[in-house]
């Protein structure tokens, strides 16, 4: 193998697998990993129990701390990358210096949508997706004499943000403009259960509405005023309304965008050498078969392994991204994958559900196929419903089984089970 220089762009989850997959088929290349942050890979759905102090620095990782000097990986860490230049093979670093490629991927992640709010400009104002975005937070409500905080956005990352505050003793209200929280990965009935909970445990929950305009006094934040009219006092706004693909460097350099940047099945840009994987990537979503962004760890993982592999020129087919949510309240679990919300009996849906007391469990199925489940309060066989869905078997069959509490893979039929046992992980 002719000896290749790889760049990776973005040291997270995209990152590390795509390092792992190299490794494994080319030993003797250089690799070198470029990433604003200035840390070591660290759990960035993590920030808000750092916030709060339920874990400490070196829970952060999850890879050892000579991941680097074992892959033999060079790292050039707390500088960011400004431009592309695919005919010279180059990258460009903020501070003008250029790193050459022979093949490099782009994994950049999100960055937070920032909508213009009269007066959200100026200190009192936080977006939560870094590491440091939760320390700079937390030292801001510490130093407050009565915290009290406004979170915008009841998605996952403004909920998590929220629990954790309302741990550190903040007052908190979440607004979120839709008529439920969590309206990406839950249903409507789901949902009110989890905002219920949450209200249980002390967090302030307005939807149907959203911040308008933050109120300063001398500088100072004040308040916020809702669409509705509505005031409420705070000191603190968090604005987490959603990410979107951290792209602007690319400008220029010929790579194909949409939202995220275009790639194929083996994580290929337009470009050939160049490929892309994570948040800021948009790929075959395998239920809807068209190219979509899924900013979740288990698609930003796998898509690192994919082009990482085929990189070293080892072709490994991406099989497309599936919605996943795990997520943890105050102590309660939920887990969303595939499609659990538009659902139109027209088009072959059918739903199962099961509701008893606290357990709520719903399968959707479309034309006898899984395509989502949605489990609350009794998380358990994630990784079977998971190869279902992945498998596109007809469960007609075994649909009366498939929320039973002894449901398992003794279920399944013959011949896929010995395809699950025997197919590479
Ligand atoms: C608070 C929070 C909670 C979350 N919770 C969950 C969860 O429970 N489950 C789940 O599946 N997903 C969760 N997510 C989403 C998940 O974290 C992302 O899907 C995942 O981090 C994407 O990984 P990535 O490698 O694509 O990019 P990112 O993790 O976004 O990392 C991007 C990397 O690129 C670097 N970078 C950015 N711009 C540049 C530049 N110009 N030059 C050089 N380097 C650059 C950054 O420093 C970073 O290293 C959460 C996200 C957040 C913010």
């Amino acid at each position: 193998m002719e000896h290749r220089k790889y760049v990776i762009i973005g040291n997270s989850y995209a990152g590390v697998f795509a390092i792992e997959a190299i490794r494994r088929h080319d030993k003797e290349g250089d690799i070198t990993v470029v990433s604003r942050e200035t840390y070591h890979a660290y759990a960035r759905a993590a920030i808000h129990e750092y916030m709060d102090g339920i874990i400490g620095d070196s829970q952060m990782y999850y890879r050892d701390r000579d991941f680097y000097e074992r892959h033999r990986v060079t790292t050039i860490l707390g500088r960011a990358v400004t431009g592309i230049e695919p005919r010279e093979n180059k990258v460009v670093l903020d501070n003008r210096q250029k790193v050459g490629f022979d093949r490099l991927m782009i994994s950049t992640g999100g960055i937070p949508i920032t909508p213009p709010i009269e007066g959200s400009a100026g200190p009192g104002m936080f977006t939560f997706t870094t590491w440091d975005d939760a320390k700079i937070l937390r030292d801001w409500v510490k130093k407050q004499k009565e915290p009290r905080a406004v979170v915008i956005g009841g998605g996952l990352i403004g909920l998590q943000c929220a629990e954790g505050l309302k741990h550190m003793g903040v007052d908190v209200t979440i607004v979120e403009l839709a008529d439920y929280v969590l309206v990406k990965a839950l249903d409507q009935l789901a949902a009110h259960r989890v905002q219920k909970w949450l209200e249980k445990n002390g967090l302030k929950i307005i939807t149907g509405s959203t911040v308008e305009s933050v109120n300063r006094v001398k500088g100072v934040v004040t308040g916020v005023k809702l669409k509705n009219g509505e005031k409420l006092k705070c000191n603190t706004v968090v604005l987490s309304i959603g990410v979107r693909p951290n792209t602007g460097f690319t400008e220029g350099s010929g790579i194909k965008l949409s939202r995220g940047i275009l790639v194929d099945n083996g994580m290929q840009t337009n470009i050939e050498g160049i490929f892309a994987a994570g948040d800021v990537a948009e790929a075959e979503d395998f239920l809807r078969k068209r190219q979509d962004v899924i900013p979740i760890i288990p698609v930003a993982t796998m898509q690192g392994k994919i082009a990482g592999s085929n990189m070293t020129g080892k072709k490994r087919a991406y099989p497309g991204g599936l919605p996943q949510n795990a997520f943890q309240f105050f102590g309660k679990n939920t887990v969303s994958i595939g499609n659990v919300i538009y659902i139109d009996k027209n088009d072959g849906f059918e739903e199962i559900i099961r509701d008893e007391g606290d357990v709520y469990k719903k399968a959707v199925l479309q034309y006898g196929k899984l395509v989502g489940i949605l489990s609350m309060n009794y998380i358990t066989r994630i990784g079977i419903y998971n190869s279902i869905i992945r498998a596109r078997m007809d469960i007609s069959g075994i649909k009366d089984k498939i929320l039973s509490d002894n449901f398992g893979f003794l279920d399944l039929p013959e011949g896929f089970r010995d395809e699950m046992l025997t197919k590479p992980g």
